[in-house]
């Protein structure tokens, strides 16, 4: 009985095992970015040493990157960035684009679209290049809106460099905080 017992426990172990490591499995792609880089022409402006990359031939991004550049300095203090205790360091890139390249899979293959909608408003990614935190951000919403998906993103970017699990829901309530402490969004 103990026997069949162990047996049986050691099978559901490895079954579960297999079941997670597929639910888990994603294929870290080198220089995953050189498609988008291509593909998306962009520009940089910079925000407290954060570059925000935009399409040169979108406005609506560009005016998109404009509203996040202005929120930088505020998201720094009111999440007290610079005195985070961080289990890891990351460095943040901010990509802006139109709606159809984001949602381009062929250029951005490297997203793990299985865990997402259909149609996003941004994503954060640190899988690729784990040194850095690639915010994707979808130019076509409202100024207001662009900073809301910000605040939502760079709590994701937060909870990684603290090596906290991402919750969804704690990074809309700090984007509803964020919003209504500086009245922008
Ligand atoms: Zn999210």
């Amino acid at each position: 009985m103990l026997k069949k017992l162990l047996i049986f426990s050691i099978l559901n172990i490895l079954i579960f095992q297999t079941t997670a490591s597929t639910a888990l499995a994603r294929d870290r792609i080198e220089n995953h970015l050189s498609d988008l880089l291509e593909i998306g022409d962009f520009e940089t402006t910079v925000s407290n040493s954060i570059p925000i990359y935009f399409q040169r031939d979108s406005p609506r991004s560009e005016e998109s990157a404009r509203s996040i550049a202005e929120e930088v300095n505020r998201m720094l203090i009111l999440t007290g960035y610079e005195s985070i205790e961080r289990c890891q360091n990351i460095e943040v890139k901010i990509f802006v684009m139109d709606h159809s390249l984001l949602h381009d899979r062929s250029v951005m293959n490297f997203l793990s679209w299985e865990s997402m909608p259909e149609n996003i408003w941004g994503a954060y990614d640190s899988f690729h290049d784990q040194s850095t935190g690639e915010f994707y951000i979808n130019g076509s919403a409202t100024s207001g809106f662009t900073k809301r998906i910000f605040a939502h993103e760079f709590w994701h970017h937060i909870q990684d460099i603290t090596c906290q699990t991402k919750s969804e829901r704690e990074a809309e309530d700090f984007s509803n905080r964020f919003c209504n402490i500086t009245g922008e969004c």
